[in-house]
């Protein structure tokens, strides 16, 4: 009973004397209650941790969420935690909140200006900005910028046709260009190349050069005495049958027969037995299209003038595997008005060449040759087929390891040769390492140079 009511004393001291006891954490925030408040002592309950009491204890969470975005840039998330930052923060009236707000717009300014890095995933290495049409905001010019390295691309090419693994293709001795018989006048001359440049679509240069070469010696001769040979006068006479029977290995020859007999009745009638001066001439013709024209237009057996690009397959083919144009062009005269807005007018001949025998030889329609090609080979083609490059430029590693370690044993001896090997080795797996950056055509925004994020994923 004693201990009873010592107890009860004892309970009644606290009773009257807990609102004066201090919390028991002097925080920042304990101390508010101690600070002007005109709305009372209403939100505080006396007799509980001060802390409990106010309702908004934040300062923990903000911090977090500032170390998130300092030491993660690069997480998408982060745009979420910030907006969870912005509700946390409302019920808390300090400078610091307004500090928070105001920085706001500016970070998703930074996220929307390097949106596609973000949202996209950047792609890693080489970015490739296809050809695209620029307008001048004050003037309302529109100019076509070309595509970012094109003129490395063509340099490569250039090299790999004249002296590389595109050399010697078969445009280069049987284009349509070089079956014109030399001995032949000019007018002559030009048509052939248009007969020949008729008979090559869908057939390939070596069977084109035969047929050509059968109708330069066996077309019959027009009148007794007259030469045999390809001539108009001799086009005119010869039987369908056996002008058919004389290009009968060239692709589409039934329709091809009935196009060259037509045409040489044109040519007589309207354009006094040559062949047209103008694209417009050349094309009104039965079976030419606009890439004869332009080809036998610029072709030294032609009229030798150069009014667009010759724009074939193997042109359309490469340029979108190599994504010059974007979207990929659908047809080749689509491929010929794109590449004709930008390519510097001294190249509109030369690129038909390079391209065709490129396609000949090594970017062929169906197993093309990645591991030959400096295109692949430097990474700077998107469409470049990666186990193909990998193996060669294995294979030029070895060649290179082998002239070395002919070299020293010339040189030093075998001590010499192990090293050496050695480091070559190293060179390779270097090498292994680069190629899985490849080059990927631009489709998003740049990020801000100032920015971090590309600091990072460029280094
Ligand atoms: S790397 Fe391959 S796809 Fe690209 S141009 Fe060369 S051969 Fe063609």
């Amino acid at each position: 009973m004693r201990t009873s009511r010592v107890a009860k004393d004892a309970s009644k001291y606290f009773d009257t004397t807990s609102t004066a006891v201090a919390p028991r954490r002097s925080t920042r925030a304990s101390l508010a209650r101690f600070a002007y408040n005109n709305k009372g002592d209403t939100e505080v309950t006396l007799g509980s941790d001060i802390e409990d009491a106010v309702k908004t204890t934040v300062t923990r969470k903000r911090k977090r969420t500032e170390t998130v975005t300092q030491l993660a840039p690069r997480r998408v998330s982060t745009r979420g935690t910030r907006k969870t930052t912005t509700t946390t923060t409302t019920t808390m009236k300090t400078d610091v909140e307004t500090q928070v707000k105001t920085e706001e717009p500016t970070s998703d300014a930074d996220d929307n200006a390097g949106s596609g890095s973000e949202t996209k995933s950047r792609p890693r290495g080489r970015v490739r900005k296809p050809a695209r049409k620029i307008t001048d905001a004050t003037t309302g010019v529109v100019t076509v910028e070309p595509p970012s390295d094109w003129e490395e691309m063509y340099d490569l090419v250039k090299e790999m046709r004249l002296t590389g693994p595109a050399a010697n293709a078969a445009v280069d001795t049987m284009g349509c260009e070089r079956l014109a018989d030399p001995t032949a006048s000019p007018r002559e001359r030009r048509f052939h190349t248009l007969v020949a440049l008729m008979l090559s679509s869908q057939t390939k240069d070596t069977v084109n050069a035969e047929a050509m070469a059968r109708l330069r010696t066996e077309l019959p001769p027009h009148a007794p005495g007259a030469r045999p040979g390809l001539t108009l006068e001799n086009m005119l006479a010869v039987e369908p049958a056996v002008l058919n029977s004389l290009i009968c290995k060239v692709g589409f020859h039934n329709n091809k027969t009935k196009y060259l007999k037509q045409t040489a009745e044109i040519l007589k009638s309207k354009f006094n037995s040559d062949i047209p001066p103008t694209i417009e001439g050349l094309t009104s013709l039965p079976g030419v299209g606009p890439k004869m024209a332009h080809l036998c237009m610029s072709a030294t057996n032609g009229w030798g003038r150069v009014e667009g690009i010759g724009v074939d397959v193997h042109v359309h083919r490469i340029t979108n595997l190599w994504g010059w144009q974007s979207p990929p062009s659908k047809t080749p005269e689509e491929t010929r008005h794109a590449l004709e807005s930008w390519l510097p007018r001294d190249r509109w001949k030369e690129i038909n060449w390079l391209l065709v025998g490129l396609g000949q030889s090594v970017c062929l329609p169906v197993g093309r040759r990645c591991g030959e090609c400096e295109l692949g080979l430097r990474g700077l083609c998107k469409s470049a087929e990666r186990g193909k490059v990998l193996e060669g430029k294995k294979r030029r590693m070895e060649l290179k390891k082998e002239e070395v370690v002919v070299t020293k044993k010339e040189e030093d001896g075998d001590e010499h040769i192990k090293i050496k090997k050695e480091e070559v080795v190293d060179e390779v797996e270097v090498e292994e390492k680069k190629e899985t950056d490849g080059v990927v055509n631009e489709m998003v925004a740049e990020a801000p140079s100032g920015s971090p994020r590309v600091k990072e994923e460029e280094s």
